[in-house]
């Protein structure tokens, strides 16, 4: 397909932006300078020059001028807990068991679903005002049909794109006791988790801005048979499977003691590691097992602010990247202090560097792309570059101001100086879901209200509020 529309082409459009500095991160990974991108029923129709693209004003709904600004694709989450949004802040300073023990197994137990859903809608908000335009969320409490679906909608509302992981806990299992998780999360038998979980799904299959799916909450604490079965689902429903694996060191020996074997590979030996095999973390791999990550093209979602929070340790990346495993960017949440993707790809790019003492151990061009193509790869999605025919997902980025001053490299200085402060205008499939910086959606004093509430009911119910001190 062409870049741009030939003379004889008569194309109209919903929306033209034009005058900006376009990142395509297409296949030429072309940076334009004062160039254009037309959007018609929810996908690029093309991208060019300005001048290229000037007929184009003539049918276009809306003329969006972003001198002065950035165009990129729309940056994909890849990991998130958006129902932990009402836990900013708490639980710093400790590693991964404790944090669980102290802090986000009593959140999980006493989140009720108008609480979990306020809290969604609060995240959600923030990834949309952060350029974010798909989040994979790992919703874990309550997990019952009615707030899953409930979850989704408040997605949705937002604007976002969104693939809800519906986490599965199933019956208490050695792994489980081994690791000293709460038998009270416990509370489904193995078939109510998968029935709920296929009821879910096919409420919101795949192909909506919103989809389910399924999410064994993590390799050590979850039946094989229910592991085994989410992949089954997933494949069958032609949707990715999430799951929390190989974050931290402890959980290697947790599951070795129960299987004889390591987590990755025991998901090789049994045929469950493919492209819909999405693993966050996925941090303590040995040789083999990246090579078989890389041999089922499956994902690791690299979450480097959650890594260095709680001191969990550092993705293989390179060895990941050049065994063919696709790698995309996760913030883990605000709970684990990560609030976008902005600042997950210049952790990464920066935590790298020092762990390998090589300044050259990274690039900002290879975190943009994690950030926008990984994201895109991982969930299947036809997006992650500005290309004709890709998914309008589009993020404008303003650029004027001090901080991005002087300005010489675009990739550098959004990768380097950019913020989610920056962020001026959000488009998910066509839609302006932000603009000026603000949501159309939602009304964003309500949805802090809310979330704010609820907090303050949440942290009496779960005792919380011991972590809510600084200088403790
Ligand atoms: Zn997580």
């Amino acid at each position: 397909m062409s870049q741009t529309p030939s003379s004889s082409d008569r194309l109209d459009c919903d929306l033209l932006l034009e005058g900006g500095v376009v990142i395509t991160l297409d296949g030429k990974r072309r940076v334009l300078d004062g160039g254009a991108v037309a959007v018609a029923d929810g996908r690029i129709a093309a991208v060019g020059d300005s001048g290229e693209l000037r007929e184009l004003r003539k049918t276009a709904g809306k003329v969006i001028d972003c001198r002065g600004k950035v165009v990129l694709p729309g940056m994909t989450d890849g990991h998130t807990h958006l129902f932990q949004s009402l836990g900013r802040g708490l639980g710093d300073g400790m590693t991964l068991v404790p944090w669980l023990q102290r802090f986000m197994l009593p959140y999980s137990k006493a989140i009720t679903r108008e609480m979990s859903v306020a809290a969604v809608r609060l995240g959600a908000l923030q990834a949309a005002l952060s350029g974010t335009t798909l989040v994979v969320d790992n919703h874990y409490a309550p997990t019952d049909t009615e707030t899953i679906l409930a979850v989704a909608d408040a997605v949705e509302e937002v604007g976002i794109r969104g693939a809800i992981a519906r986490g599965i806990f199933g019956e208490m299992n050695p792994g489980g006791e081994l690791m000293g998780v709460d038998p009270d999360l416990f509370a489904l038998t193995n078939q109510d988790e998968l029935d709920i979980t296929a009821e879910c799904m096919a409420e919101r299959p795949r192909g909506g801005l919103v989809e389910v799916w399924p999410c064994p909450e993590n390799i050590v604490y979850v039946w094989p048979e229910l592991i085994e079965a989410a992949a089954e689902m997933a494949e069958a429903a032609g949707v990715r499977w999430h799951m929390h694996c190989s974050e931290v060191q402890d959980e290697i020996s947790f599951f070795t003691e129960v299987h004889g074997t390591r987590p990755v590979a025991w998901l090789a030996e049994r045929g469950l590691l493919s492209r819909h095999t999405t693993l966050a973390h996925a941090v303590w791999l040995d040789p083999d097992e990246v090579a078989a990550m890389g041999a089922a093209n499956a994902t690791a979602v690299h979450n480097p602010i959650s890594n260095q929070y709680l001191a969990s340790g550092v993705l293989h990346l390179d060895p990941l990247l050049s065994a063919g495993a696709t790698v995309a960017l996760g913030s883990d949440g605000v709970a684990v202090a990560g609030q976008d993707i902005f600042e997950a790809m210049k952790a990464g790019m920066l935590m790298h560097r020092v762990a390998s003492l090589d300044s050259t151990a990274t690039t900002v061009e290879q975190f943009l792309e994690l950030g926008t193509l990984g994201g895109a790869a991982m969930t299947g999605l036809d997006a992650g570059s500005l290309e004709p025919g890709r998914a309008a997902d589009l993020v404008v980025v303003d650029v004027s101001g001090v901080r991005h001053t002087p300005w010489s490299r675009p990739v550098a200085s959004v990768v380097h100086s950019g913020s989610a402060a920056d962020v001026e205008m959000v488009i998910v499939a066509g839609e302006v879901i932000v603009e000026d910086g603000r949501s159309t959606r939602v009304d964003e004093d309500e949805v802090r209200a809310v979330a704010a509430e609820a907090a303050a009911q949440l942290f009496g119910r779960a005792r919380l509020s011991d972590l809510a001190r600084d200088w403790q």
